[in-house]
C-alpha cells in the first residue's frame, strides 16, 4: 500500500487527512457495502479513525434484519452521536429513515443500502476530502474522468500479506486475480477505445495469478499463463504504454526487465518498500522483506539503465530506534529512487501493529519525517536534472494553447511530475512527442518539441 514538500518527491503531511470513525453492523452483505465504502473513502485520502472522539465525521452502516439488530444498530448511533455529534447512517436500516430521525433526529445524513454514491457524497458534505497527488493512485476526479488516453486496469482483488500496518486483507478478503484472458480482453478494449497508457494496479501486482495457479486462458488464438511476467508481456504487445505499480520486489520481478529493455512495457516501477531497516520489515511483515533490496535494484539497473523507481516509506513505526532510522536514511542513499513519499505512521484501527511496543512519540515522528525529506529530495532533484539534455518520449496529457503538459515513461499520471512542452507545431492529447528536455525544477521538467 502505498505516499511532499517536493511536487513528485516527498509530501508534506502538514495538512492532516480527514478522519472518519467506521461503525460496520450486521451480515456479511453489509460488510461487503462498508469495505467498498471504506476502499472509495481511502482511495479518496481519508484516514480511519479508532475512535469516535476526534474523528471529523462518524459513519454507522446498520442492519434492520432483526429487532435486536435495529435496536443494536440506534445504539450505535446515539453512542456516536454522543461521542462525536456528526454522524451519517447508511445500510439497511436506511431503507427507512425515519425509523432513525425519530429517535435521532440530528444525524447529518441517511443513505439506505448499496447507496455508495450517496453515502459518499454525504462525507464529502460533512468533511471535504483532501486530495494528495503523492499518495492517490486513482486520481482526484475519480476513473470514470480519466482521460480518454489513459486508463486504469485492475488486475486482481484482496491480497494474501498480512503487512502489520494494513487492514485491506481483512476488509477485503485474499488474492482474487482475474483470468489472463479476462484482463487482456478489457486490455484491448481500451486500447482500441483510444487507450494509449495502461496503469496496471492491484494490492500486489507481482503476486498475480498465485490463487489461479497460473491458469492458463485462451486469448485471441493462444494460452496466456495468469503470471506477471506472462501478462505484462501481452499487455505490451497491445500498442499502449503499459506501467507497473504496486510491485513487490520478489526475484521473480526481474523476468519483466528484459521486456522493459525491449521498451514493451515502460521502464517504470512503484514498488512500496516501507522501510530500509530489515528489523522493521519484520516487524512489518512485508512482503519480500528478506529480499536484498538494494542488489535486486543495482541489478535492474545494470538491465535498464532508465529505469524510474517510486517508493513509499513509513517513519515512526513502531518500535523504530534512531539507529533503524538511520539504517532506513543509508538505503536511500543507497538506492536513489526516483519518486519517493513519505507518511508518518498512524495506527488504523484493527491493525495488528497498534499492539506492537515502544510508539515513537509525535514529536521524533516529525523529526524523523523531516530527515527523510531532506535525505530524498535532494536525491531525488538530482535525479531529475540527469534528464536535462536528453530526448524523452512524452505523452501528452493536456494542451493550452502553445503549450502543453505531458508525462515522460519515467512519469505516472496524478502521482508523479510532469513536462512543459512547447512546440512549434499543434499537438494532441494523447499523442506521443519527442521532447528536448531543456530544464528541470524541484518536480517537473521544461522542453521542446524535438523536430518539426
Ligand atoms: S497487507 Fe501489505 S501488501 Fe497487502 S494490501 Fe496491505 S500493505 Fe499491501
Amino acid at each position: 500500500m502505498a505516499a511532499s514538500g517536493a511536487r513528485t518527491l516527498t509530501r508534506m503531511n502538514e495538512n492532516p487527512s480527514p478522519r472518519v470513525s467506521f461503525v460496520s453492523l450486521g451480515c456479511p452483505k453489509a460488510l461487503v457495502d462498508s469495505e467498498r465504502i471504506v476502499t472509495r473513502l481511502r482511495a479518496e485520502g481519508y484516514e480511519l479513525s479508532r475512535e469516535h472522539e476526534g474523528a471529523d465525521v462518524v459513519l454507522v452502516n446498520t442492519c434492520g434484519f432483526l429487532d435486536s439488530a435495529k435496536a443494536e444498530s440506534l445504539a450505535a448511533i446515539g453512542d456516536a452521536l454522543a461521542k462525536n455529534g456528526k454522524v451519517i447512517v447508511t445500510g439497511c436500516m436506511g431503507a427507512e429513515p425515519e425509523s432513525i430521525t425519530a429517535v435521532h433526529p440530528s444525524v447529518l445524513a441517511v443513505t439506505g443500502p448499496q447507496q455508495y454514491e450517496a453515502v459518499v457524497s454525504a462525507v464529502h458534505d460533512a468533511v471535504p476530502p483532501k486530495h494528495d497527488p503523492f499518495l492517490d493512485l486513482v486520481p482526484e476526479q475519480g476513473i470514470k474522468l480519466t482521460p480518454r488516453h489513459y486508463a486504469y486496469l485492475k488486475i486482481s482483488e484482496g491480497c494474501n500479506n498480512r503487512c502489520t500496518f494494513c487492514i485491506i486483507p481483512k476488509l477485503r478478503g485474499d488474492l482474487v486475480s482475474r483470468s489472463a484472458a479476462d484482463v487482456l480482453r478489457e486490455a484491448e478494449r481500451l486500447v482500441n477505445a483510444g487507450v494509449k497508457e495502461l496503469l496496471v494496479i492491484s494490492q500486489d501486482t507481482s503476486a498475480y495469478g498465485i490463487d489461479l495457479k497460473f491458469a492458463e486462458s485462451k486469448f485471441r488464438d493462444h494460452d496466456v499463463r495468469a503470471k506477471f511476467v506472462d501478462l505484462a508481456r501481452e499487455l505490451g504487445e497491445l500498442g499502449a504504454w503499459v506501467r507497473l505499480h504496486y510491485v513487490y520486489p520478489y526475484p521473480h520481478v526481474d523476468d519483466v526487465m528484459p521486456l522493459m529493455a525491449e521498451g514493451k512495457v515502460l521502464p517504470y516501477l512503484d514498488i512500496p518498500m516501507q522501510h530500509g531497516s530489515p528489523s522493521v520489515l519484520k516487524r512489518m511483515r512485508r512482503p519480500a522483506s528478506q529480499e536484498k533490496q538494494l542488489a535486486r535494484i543495482t541489478k535492474w539497473r545494470e538491465e535498464v539503465p532508465n529505469l524510474t523507481l517510486r517508493s513509499t516509506f513509513i517513519v515512526g513505526f513502531p518500535g523504530e530506534t534512531e539507529e533503524e532510522f538511520e539504517e532506513l536514511l543509508a538505503f536511500l542513499d543507497e538506492a536513489q529512487l526516483d519518486r519517493v513519499g513519505c507518511f508518518k505512521f498512524e495506527p488504523v484501527r484493527g491493525a495488528p501493529a497498534n499492539e506492537l511496543e515502544n510508539p515513537v512519540p509525535d514529536e521524533v515522528k516529525a523529526q524523523r519525517y523531516a530527515r527523510f525529506m531532506e535525505t530524498q529530495q535532494k536525491i531525488s532533484a538530482k535525479r531529475l536534472r540527469a534528464k536535462v539534455g536528453k530526448r524523452e518520449p512524452v505523452i501528452i496529457d493536456s494542451i493550452s494553447g502553445n503549450t502543453a503538459i505531458g508525462r515522460t515513461r519515467g512519469d505516472a499520471p496524478e502521482i508523479d511530475g510532469v513536462v512543459h512542452v512547447t512546440s512549434r507545431r499543434p499537438l494532441k492529447v494523447g499523442e506521443i512527442a519527442t521532447v528536448k528536455i531543456e530544464r528541470a525544477e524541484a518536480y517537473d521538467l521544461h522542453g521542446t518539441v524535438a523536430g518539426f
